[in-house]
């Protein structure tokens, strides 16, 4: 299907409707808060809307009914195990532990390491790999870097991790640090332009202006710093932010303007370089969210394909962060964020000077850290060198670009976007796509839902450029969309549906108590209830 032929019944109606609800004034970050900002005129009529009877009891009525819905999905396979719900009196022997470790990791219905599962393991089964990882985290768990003058290896180690990357991203000199994930490398970004816009240029009251497309852990670190977020649509047809809107979204207390290379939604990268021009016009950092695909595109070029330009030469990129937990495929725990200049990481460090505990400062969020962390990262990179990442970048780009092309000879659904790095995203005018996305599930294939507008997303990693699995899931994706088309009209069901649902709800705080739900039931054992 080309780009002309997108829809723009359901699409634009889903996309308006979102920039409606913002506009209403029902809080510009508000999915991912429990409750609307509570000053809000509109959140009162909500609030109020919801509270008369009816309204109240059907709205109950459909978040009970999806709650257990959730539930039972988390429950399943679990009928019959006795949970450990009270700490053991007496030790338990290696031979039980580990019995029973394998047996928890036989849980589950996914096949993750045989290409089934969007994202999540970015890594292919590699044997020595995972036996190398084992070996330093074996030597090395125990470590803990917030005492380098301890372990001074494991600081060199961090700080070796911090050149390497730098390197790839033509930082004009390495100045980073590792940090637990993306979701930090974005928090603390957030925290030194803070604080950079309030004690360099007494900005008091800060906003960001970021794509709608943006990591959600910008909202959610904005919400912590007490940043306003204003988020700017993307261009429908390319799902790129649209830089004129972005344009109009700054100003005088906009401290950090944010582009993703490539988001995670729709695999688009941003036009980074006309972000950066905004950047330099307007003396405001910009941040480039490099956190999925920051071991993809340096090395794009190398492998034959052709990437826009994202990195520290453009003169207004002031940051990247880059997720070495992704595709550079180390152990979950870890991430890079960079800098072009010092200042930015200084008002990134926390430091207190009258603790009677002693001066305290650290470079990120957390104090204790695991050693094990920074040196199975530190190996992972020395173990593939640019050689293996050219290599695997250059497997993931191509098969991205076969599925892209299969799903285009596929009726009836669409490519959201043009994905540019490993992330496709699929729509349709035709039916509802999460009966889709849920016949796809049935099928043993776990991927990511979308809204704003209806899809979802396949990430692809080293799991899917394996023999035969692009393959199946395009066969997958024809065979189950040919079966819906059959009757395109039937009503969506089990938890396919809460995301159809979801989207139809204008009082976003409701959504967010079935979050809520969900994340309670996260931590509940059959047994309690
Ligand atoms: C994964 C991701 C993040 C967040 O990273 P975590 O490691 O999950 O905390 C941020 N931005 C993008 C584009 C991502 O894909």
């Amino acid at each position: 299907m080309t780009e002309e032929q997108i829809p723009n019944s359901l699409f634009d109606l889903q996309y308006q409707q979102r920039y409606k609800i913002q506009r209403m004034g029902f809080g510009l970050s508000m999915p991912l808060q429990g409750r609307p900002i509570a000053e809000d005129g509109m959140y009162h009529f909500w609030h109020f809307f919801r509270s008369l009877p009816f309204i109240k009891q059907s709205i109950q009525k459909k978040i009970d009914s999806s709650s257990r819905e959730i539930e039972s999905q988390l429950q399943k396979g679990l009928e019959n195990k006795v949970f450990i719900k009270n700490m053991p009196e007496k030790k338990w022997s290696k031979e039980d532990i580990m019995k029973e470790l394998n047996q928890y990791l036989g849980f589950g219905d996914f096949a993750w390491n045989e290409g089934y599962v969007s994202g999540a393991v970015y890594s292919g089964n590699d044997k020595e790999l995972y036996n190398l990882m084992k070996e330093v985290y074996g030597a090395t768990s125990y470590t803990n870097p917030l005492h380098p003058d301890v372990f001074p290896g494991i600081r060199v180690m961090e700080a070796e991790i911090v050149h390497m990357v730098a390197s790839l991203f033509h930082a004009p000199k390495a100045i980073g640090t590792v940090t637990s994930g993306g979701t930090e490398s974005i928090f603390l970004v957030c925290k030194a332009y803070r604080d950079f816009a309030r004690f360099e240029k007494g900005i008091k009251s800060p906003n960001m202006v970021i794509p709608v497309t943006a990591h959600a852990a910008f909202d959610k670190a904005a919400h912590m710093l007490k940043i306003q977020v204003k988020h700017v649509k993307f261009d429908p047809k390319t799902t790129k932010v649209d830089i004129r809107a972005m344009k109009k979204a700054i100003d005088s207390s906009t401290c950090m303007l944010v582009g993703s290379a490539p988001a995670f939604p729709h695999g688009s990268i941003d036009c980074i370089e006309e972000i950066g021009k905004l950047g330099c016009q307007n003396k405001i950092p910009v941040h480039v969210d490099a956190c999925l695909g920051g071991f993809l595109i340096p090395f794009m070029e190398e492998a034959g394909h052709s990437v826009p330009p994202f990195d520290f030469r453009l003169p207004g990129v002031t940051s990247i962060s880059i997720d070495t937990h992704k595709y550079a495929y180390a152990p979950k725990g870890s991430s890079v964020i960079l800098y072009r200049e010092k200042i930015h990481r200084h008002y990134q460090f926390s430091v207190q000077p009258d603790w009677p505990g002693g001066i305290y400062g650290t470079p990120n969020l957390g104090g204790s850290r695991s050693g094990g962390v920074i040196a199975t990262c530190w190996s992972a990179l020395l173990f593939h060198g640019k050689e293996a990442y050219v290599e695997c970048t250059k497997k993931i780009i191509d098969v991205t670009k076969y599925i892209e092309d299969g799903l285009r000879k596929i009726p009836h659904i669409h490519i959201i976007g043009k994905p540019e790095v490993s992330v496709i995203a699929i729509g349709t005018q035709y039916f509802d796509i999460y009966r889709l996305s849920g016949a796809l599930t049935h099928k043993g294939w776990n991927l990511n839902a979308l809204q704003f507008p209806s899809g979802f997303h396949l990430c692809v990693t080293q799991q899917h450029t394996k023999e035969g699995v692009a393959d199946k899931f395009l066969k997958d994706v024809q065979d189950c969309t040919e079966e819906i088309m059959k009757q395109p009209n039937l009503p969506t069901t089990g938890t396919a549906a809460i995301y159809g649902m979801a989207q139809q709800i204008p009082d976003r705080s409701v959504v967010s108590e079935l979050v809520w739900t969900y994340l309670d039931a996260c931590y509940s054992i059959k047994t309690d209830s």
